[in-house]
């Protein structure tokens, strides 16, 4: 059952994934229509005065998924297309991650509809502390922990975290995360997500038997997760063949030239306007002859359409639910290893983690330390996966859904239902 307000096709994906979990792991029938359904989903109005002195309205969205294990987290996206149906389906995604990377909190996710882009820097604080604002009841270092995703930044969690602050009266570094050093962030928060999506794909192809010289890497995508997965890929030795933005792709069979991509990205520029390599549309990109293929955009990139063009050996999923179901299957037919999702991008909030245990604890580790424990959870993560689908002769995706699941039923089971 899909509650009408919640109707998406990215929620559509993730319950239909769930769905193929639930039945391959025999789940309790008891917990299957709770753990579809989020625990608590809020949709706020956003009046903001904006600099010509008009008010415009904006909607914003917080949905926790579940709790079972502990503080719900997940990100925050500003985008024109967020609504309350696709944060349900990333809330229940966060869920699945943190438990399978064994972290102590549920899932969350929260957005506002809107085009940051088209916003001056004032109209973009007003409306993220009005929103803060609105959500406040939700918030808080034990109850759910808002950080960056598509469209927000570390300033934009310096207002949240400042917002928080000041409606309780004290610095409460631990109620956000992905903030500025300065404020209780942590080193290696912001590349964290594109480090964990590197520290599988060199598992995936050591598994393989691929050698890191030998590795071609197309990436779609060049935000905070595509570029420093392209910087730290390239870093380890593998050629980045193949990148892009909103604006089209950049191609180049030598390899291209990731820190001259870097810096002109840094200063604004949009990569069709670039002048490395051939260029080239997002779909062609993605049908790149290559070694390993990194979705780091939005959802649903990989569909029916395109799913048999595809030519990579490892498909990893940087980006939250690219693949739809349909390709799925077919990409499981042609034996390319998938990293699924919740496993692949799970760097971000596990670094999120180590933020809010040191703003908790009040004492902060180097870069090393994060870098370690940041390998040592998410490679752990994928091994288990990897001999979970292989003793169950199943897919990467299923056996990493069904590690996080068996957590979180697990822990609803012993919880019981209350009253
Ligand atoms: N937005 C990121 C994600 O989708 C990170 C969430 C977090 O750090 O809480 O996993």
């Amino acid at each position: 059952m899909i509650i009408p307000e919640l109707d998406h096709p990215t929620l559509h994906l993730a319950m239909a994934q769930f769905d193929l979990a639930a039945e391959a792991m025999n789940l309790d029938p008891r917990f299957r229509e709770r753990l579809k359904t989020p625990q608590r989903s809020l949709m706020v109005a956003l009046p903001i005065r904006m600099d010509n002195g008009n008010v415009k309205m904006f909607m914003g969205y917080r949905v926790q998924h579940d709790s079972a294990r502990g503080p719900s987290k997940g990100g925050v996206r500003y985008h024109p297309d967020v609504n309350l149906g696709e944060v349900a389906a990333l809330a229940m995604w966060m869920t699945w991650k943190t438990a399978l990377a064994g972290l102590p909190y549920g899932g969350a996710k929260g957005g506002i509809s809107v085009d940051p882009n088209q916003l001056s820097q004032s109209e973009l604080e007003r409306l993220t502390r009005r929103y803060v604002a609105e959500i406040f009841p939700l918030m808080g270092p034990d109850k759910d922990i808002p950080a960056t995703d598509i469209g927000t930044n570390q300033q934009i969690m310096a207002w949240m975290m400042d917002t928080y602050s000041q409606q309780v009266g004290f610095s409460v570094p631990g109620s956000v995360t992905g903030k500025p050093l300065s404020i209780g962030g942590s080193l290696g928060r912001e590349e964290a997500t594109g480090r964990g999506v590197v520290d599988v794909t060199l598992e995936a192809l050591h598994y393989k038997g691929i050698k890191i010289h030998d590795t071609t890497a197309v990436i779609q995508g060049f935000g905070n997760v595509g570029s420093h997965t392209a910087r730290i890929l390239h870093e380890a030795g593998a050629r980045v063949i193949g990148v892009s933005d909103v604006t089209g792709g950049l191609y180049n069979q030598a390899g291209l030239n990731i820190d001259d991509i870097f810096q002109q990205h840094k200063f604004g520029i949009p990569i069709a306007e670039m002048k490395v390599g051939d260029h080239l549309t997002n779909e062609e990109l993605l049908t790149l002859d290559c070694t390993v293929l990194i979705p780091a955009a939005l959802s649903e990139q990989i569909t029916v359409k395109n799913a048999s063009h595809l030519r990579c050996q490892i498909l990893t999923e940087a980006a939250n639910g690219p693949t739809t179901l349909e390709a799925d299957e077919i990409l499981h037919d042609r034996n390319v290893f998938i990293i699924p999702d919740i496993l692949a991008n799970s760097g971000g909030v596990i670094v999120s983690y180590f933020e809010w245990v040191q703003d908790v604890q009040r004492f902060f580790w180097n870069e090393g330390d994060i870098r370690q424990r940041l390998q040592e959870i998410i490679t752990s993560a994928f091994h288990r996966s990897l001999l979970f689908s292989r003793e169950k002769k199943t897919t990467m995706r299923l056996a990493a859904l069904m590690s996080g699941i068996d957590q979180v039923a697990q822990a609803h089971a012993v919880r019981g239902l209350y009253p």
